[in-house]
C-alpha cells in the first residue's frame, strides 16, 4: 500500500483531476508516504454530480427496493472477500493498532451496507382511508421517495465506517451519492469503488471525489446546487461553514459534530468493570472517536483510587507496530494535529492542572520517531472553564474532578456546549436511569461504552449535531415523504 496512486472516482471509472495535481497522504506511525491523491476540482465534483444524478433518473431509480438490497448485499460481501485489503489501507493510513481496525472499522464498514439493505425492505408509510361528501371516498397516503444526489462528508477517524455508515442507507433508500473523504485517509472510500463496480452497482451510483475543505472539493461539492442534500461528520464549526453553503438552494442537512463527552462515576459501581469501561472510553483510537470522554467526574470517596487505576491504565498501553497484535494504541492521525493536542497539554499546566500523567511525546525507535505518537494524559485540579476542560481536544486525554452528589455530578455535565455521549457508572440502576435522563446527551451509557444496536437512533443534542443516525432514522433523513390523495 506504499506509493500508490489514488484517483478519483466517478461515474463507475477512476480519474485523475483536472487541476493536474496530486497530494501526499503519509502515514502517521512513521511518516512515510501512502499514496500520492489526485485533487478533484470543481470540473470532476461537477461531473460526479451530474453522474449521479444521470444514475438517479436511470437504471439505479428504476430498481425496486429488494433488487437494490441484494446488491448492497453484495457490497457488503465485496468487502468481506478483499478484507485484508481495507485492513491494510486502513491502517496505512490511520495508523490504528489492528487489533481496532480488524474488529470494528472494517466489520462495521461491511454491516452497514447489510443492516440498511435488510431495513429499506420493511420501511412503511401510512394510509387512511376517508369518507367524502358523496360517499364515494378518498384514500390518502405517503408515498417515500429518494432525496435525489446526496453529499457525503467524511473525517478521517474511522473513515470506512462512518462513510459506509452514511453511504450505506443513501443507497439503501435509492439515492445516488457523492463522497468527500477526508483528505487524511483517502484509500478505503476510492477502494470501495472497485468493489462497487465488482458488486454491479451502476456506474454513478458511487462517486468519490478527493480533495480538503475549504475552496477545495468539499466546498465545490457542498455548493453545487445539483446536491440535494449534505450529510457530514466531522468539526462543530465546520459543521457551521457547511451549514451557509447548505442554505443556497435550501438544502437539507444532517450533522454529526464533536463532543466534549462526560463520564459521571459514582462510588457503588463495579470498580474493576468500570476501570475497563473507561481506559477504552478515554484512550481508545489515541482518543479519536466522537465519543471518547475527555471530562471525567468521580464521587470523592473513591476519586484517589480512581486517578491511580486509570494511570495505570494509561502508563499499560503499548505502543508500535499497528500490525503487532501488542500493540494497543497508534499515533494521533497527523503532525498537525498532534500540534493541536500538544497546545492543550501546554494550556492545561499553563491553567495550573496536576499532570498525573503523559502530558509530552514519547520515545519511539526507529523510523516511528517521525511518526506523530503522544502520550496519553490525566489531568487534575484545573476550574471547569479552563480550555482543556471546555474544548473538544480529540486525543488520549482527560480531567478528572471530584463531585459529592447527583446535583452536582449533572450540573457540571451538562456544562458544555457539547451534547453528545455521557457515560454513568453505578450499581444502582435506578439512579442510572435518573441520572441518563437529566443528563445533556444524545447517547448515554450506563455501566458500559460503545456499545449500541445500529437500528437505534445516533446524534448529538446541542453543538453536537443536527439530525439522527440509524435505523429508520437515517432512512427518513435519506427519503422525502410525499402525501397523495386519491378520491375514488
Ligand atoms: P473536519 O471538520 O476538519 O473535516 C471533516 C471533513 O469536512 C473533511 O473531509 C474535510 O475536508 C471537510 N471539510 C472541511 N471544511 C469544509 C468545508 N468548508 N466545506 C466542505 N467540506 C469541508 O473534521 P475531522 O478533523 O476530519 O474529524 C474530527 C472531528 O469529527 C472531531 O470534531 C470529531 O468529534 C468529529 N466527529 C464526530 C462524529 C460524530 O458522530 N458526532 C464522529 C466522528 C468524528
Amino acid at each position: 500500500m506504499t506509493n500508490q496512486i489514488v484517483q478519483n472516482f466517478i461515474d463507475g471509472r477512476f480519474t485523475e483531476g483536472s487541476l493536474g495535481r496530486t497530494f501526499e497522504d503519509r502515514a502517521p506511525v512513521d511518516g512515510s508516504l501512502v499514496a500520492l491523491v489526485h485533487e478533484a476540482g470543481s470540473d470532476e465534483v461537477d461531473a460526479a454530480v451530474t453522474a449521479a444524478r444521470r444514475a438517479l433518473a436511470g437504471p439505479w431509480g428504476a430498481l425496486a427496493a429488494e433488487d437494490r438490497a441484494k446488491l448492497l448485499h453484495k457490497v457488503a460481501d465485496g468487502i468481506d472477500a478483499r478484507f485484508d485489503e481495507f485492513l491494510a489501507a486502513e491502517i496505512a493510513d490511520t495508523g490504528k493498532p489492528r487489533s481496532i481496525a480488524a474488529h470494528i472499522d472494517i466489520p462495521r464498514g461491511a454491516a452497514n451496507f447489510r443492516v440498511f439493505a435488510d431495513l429499506v425492505k420493511n420501511i412503511a408509510t401510512e394510509s387512511f382511508g376517508m369518507a367524502t361528501p358523496d360517499g364515494a371516498g378518498a384514500v390518502n397516503y405517503a408515498h417515500r421517495i429518494p432525496k435525489g444526489v446526496i453529499a457525503v462528508i467524511c473525517p478521517w477517524n474511522l473513515p470506512l465506517l462512518l462513510m459506509t455508515w452514511k453511504v450505506g442507507p443513501a443507497l439503501a433508500a435509492g439515492n445516488t451519492v457523492v463522497v468527500k473523504p477526508s483528505e487524511e485517509t483517502p484509500v478505503t472510500a476510492t477502494l470501495l469503488g472497485e468493489v462497487m463496480n465488482d458488486a454491479g452497482i451502476p456506474p454513478g451510483v458511487y462517486n468519490v471525489v478527493h480533495g480538503f475543505g475549504p475552496n477545495s472539493a468539499g466546498e465545490h461539492l457542498t455548493r453545487n446546487t445539483g446536491i440535494d442534500a449534505i450529510t457530514f461528520t466531522g468539526e462543530t464549526v465546520t459543521g457551521a461553514e457547511i451549514m451557509k453553503q447548505a442554505a443556497v438552494g435550501l438544502r437539507d442537512v444532517s450533522f454529526e459534530c464533536g463532543g466534549k463527552n462526560p463520564a459521571l462515576i459514582f462510588a457503588d459501581c463495579d470498580f474493576d468493570e468500570m476501570i475497563e469501561g473507561m481506559a477504552r472510553a478515554v484512550f481508545a483510537n489515541c482518543g479519536q472517536v466522537c465519543l471518547n470522554t475527555e471530562r471525567v467526574y468521580v464521587e470523592r470517596s473513591i476519586f484517589d483510587r480512581f486517578v491511580d487505576a486509570l494511570k495505570d491504565k494509561a502508563e499499560g498501553f503499548q505502543r508500535g507496530d499497528p500490525m503487532d497484535p501488542a500493540t494497543t494504541m497508534g499515533p494521533l492521525i497527523s503532525q498537525e494535529h498532534r500540534d493541536k493536542v500538544l497546545s492543550y497539554y501546554g494550556k492545561a499546566v499553563d491553567a495550573g492542572a496536576e499532570v498525573i500523567t503523559g502530558g509530552g511525546v514519547p520515545d519511539m525507535p526507529g523510523g516511528y520517531a517521525e511518526g506523530s505518537w503522544i502520550e496519553p494524559t490525566i489531568w487534575t485540579g484545573l476550574d471547569e472553564s479552563a480550555a482543556a476542560v471546555r474544548e473538544e481536544i480529540f486525543g488520549p486525554c482527560c480531567h478528572v474532578r471530584p463531585f459529592d452528589d447527583e446535583d452536582e455530578a449533572i450540573a457540571l455535565a451538562n456544562d458544555s456546549p457539547y451534547g453528545l455521549a455521557t457515560s454513568i457508572w453505578t450499581s444502582d440502576l435506578s439512579r442510572g436511569n435518573r441520572v441518563a435522563q437529566r443528563v445533556e446527551a444524545g447517547i448515554t451509557w450506563v455501566n458500559c461504552w460503545f456499545l449500541r444496536d445500529l437500528r437505534t437512533p445516533f446524534g448529538g443534542s446541542k453543538q453536537s449535531g443536527i439530525g439522527r443516525e440509524g435505523g429508520v432514522h437515517s432512512l427518513e433523513f435519506y427519503t422525502e415523504l410525499r402525501n397523495i390523495c386519491v378520491k375514488l
